[in-house]
């Protein structure tokens, strides 16, 4: 389908900064081919029209777990070994395939509504969030969460299970695939140098968790004399492209390895607030030069899975936490959330900027909200005064998915149906038959 989006102020690169400039921009299939002019000879299926509305690159959330939102609000104001090993862990395990099929839906529908167009996952049921995707219409990087020893049975059926699901999904071209070892502290040295073998062997990067908690850190310490970072330099971890969730508890020298090594950091400021993990160095990183992406982490711990939220927490939480309203601009977020995103997720030449070339993942917001007028510094605005719900139409691969608040690829009513379904089955509140508010 050929669509032309008329006279929109879009948010779009110039000279290394990110401006808003009136453009009119054609789409033809799943691209953007024209942008300061019309290619010859197109002739547009479909005509949206620009006034009063915000055209901004589809936002890239870079860490997430999608399957994980029936756990929203069911294990809040926990410290967080108690949350992860006492309270999510033990129900986590009694959740089906389908069940997680159904969160992933749920997840997916909350990004697309906020303006989110591209995630990256980490999951533990193979081919369901990855059916989710592909139904939804949404572009993913899927990660098999991995876990266990070398010579563990467990973590080498996960392995194979990761290679496996990246087989079935090999045609769908909005679908590729990371390795997602969870965390050094449940992946053992030699099972990690495994995995790194395989990425190598497949060719795609590794999605992890680094440096979350302090309690990490200490472990680390005690049991091995060195931070978690210096392990994975260790181990050659940092060889292929890595893209590392977190890294909160990062010492100068932590820093200094992940710019020298290129990796990129998906920071995600809500879930390290909630779980009372503190901030990261997000300004030092930046001035190192490292490529930070934002993420909102799984809504068992954030509890949202919306980006222009996580946008406005990260613009706030480090001018906090250094006490320099200076640091980390509403600019640097907007970056973050978009450009640098796609780059961490590998897919800096398909996605997370508007450009002819790239694939059209685009998303619309309504300034017709009060949040947003004036109509006036609308990168300041995106980080300071939306919260998502201006978001009205959501194109991804060059297809409508969401046109005037209206979504075409979800059954809303089914996805909330299945959720209840699942509460009641796993015995926790929010289910269909026993209303617990
Ligand atoms: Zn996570």
């Amino acid at each position: 389908m050929n669509i032309l989006i008329k006279d929109i102020a879009a948010a779009v690169w110039k000279d290394g900064s990110c401006v808003v400039e009136k453009k009119t921009i054609c789409i033809q299939g799943d691209m953007i081919t024209g942008m300061d002019s019309i290619p010859e000879g197109f002739v547009p299926d479909k005509v949206i029209e620009g006034k009063d509305r915000l055209l901004i690159p589809g936002l890239v959330n870079s860490h997430t777990h999608a399957y994980m939102s029936v756990f929203r609000n069911l294990a809040d104001d926990l410290s967080f070994d108690d949350w992860l090993f006492k309270s999510i862990m033990p129900i986590e395990d009694r959740l089906t395939g389908e069940d997680a099929y159904w969160g992933a839906s749920l997840s997916i529908l909350e990004m697309i509504r906020t303006g989110t167009t591209c995630f990256a996952d980490m999951h533990m049921h193979i081919n369901e969030t990855t059916r989710a995707v592909e139904e939804s219409g949404i572009r993913a990087v899927i990660a098999r969460g991995l876990s266990g020893g070398s010579e563990d049975e467990s973590g080498i059926r996960r392995l194979k299970e990761a290679i496996d699901e990246m087989e079935n999904y090999r045609d769908c071209a909005r679908i590729s695939f990371m390795f997602g070892p969870h965390a050094p502290y449940s992946c053992a040295p030699e099972y990690l140098e495994q995995v790194i073998g395989k990425a190598r062997e497949n060719n795609v990067g590794i999605h992890i968790h680094l440096s979350e908690s302090e309690n990490e850190i200490h472990n680390m310490q005690r049991e091995r004399g060195c931070t978690p970072i210096e392990l994975m330099e260790r181990i050659g971890l940092f060889d292929i492209p890595v893209l590392a969730a977190h890294c909160v508890q990062l010492t100068d020298s932590d820093m200094d390895i992940l710019a020298r090594r290129g990796v990129s950091v998906a920071i995600n400021p809500k879930s390290n607030m909630k779980l009372g993990n503190g901030f990261a160095r997000v300004p030092e990183m930046l001035e190192r030069g490292i490529n930070v992406c934002l993420g909102t982490d799984g809504a068992a711990s954030n509890n949202a899975l919306n980006l222009v939220g996580e946008m406005n927490a990260a613009a706030l939480a480090y001018k906090g936490s250094t006490r320099n309203a200076q640091s980390v601009s509403a600019a640097q977020v907007f970056a973050a959330a978009t450009r640098n995103g796609a780059k961490g997720l590998g897919l800096g030449s398909v996605t997370g900027t508007i450009e002819v070339g790239k694939k059209a993942d685009l998303s619309i917001l309504d300034l017709n909200n009060p949040q947003m007028r004036p109509k006036r510094n609308l990168i300041s605005a995106l980080s300071y005064s939306a919260n998502g719900s201006e978001v009205d139409t959501v194109i991804i691969n060059g297809r409508i998915i969401m046109e005037n608040r209206e979504l075409l690829t979800i059954d809303e009513e089914q996805v909330y149906y299945n959720i209840g379904k699942i509460c009641d089955k796993l015995g926790i509140t929010g289910g269909n038959e026993n209303e617990q508010y």
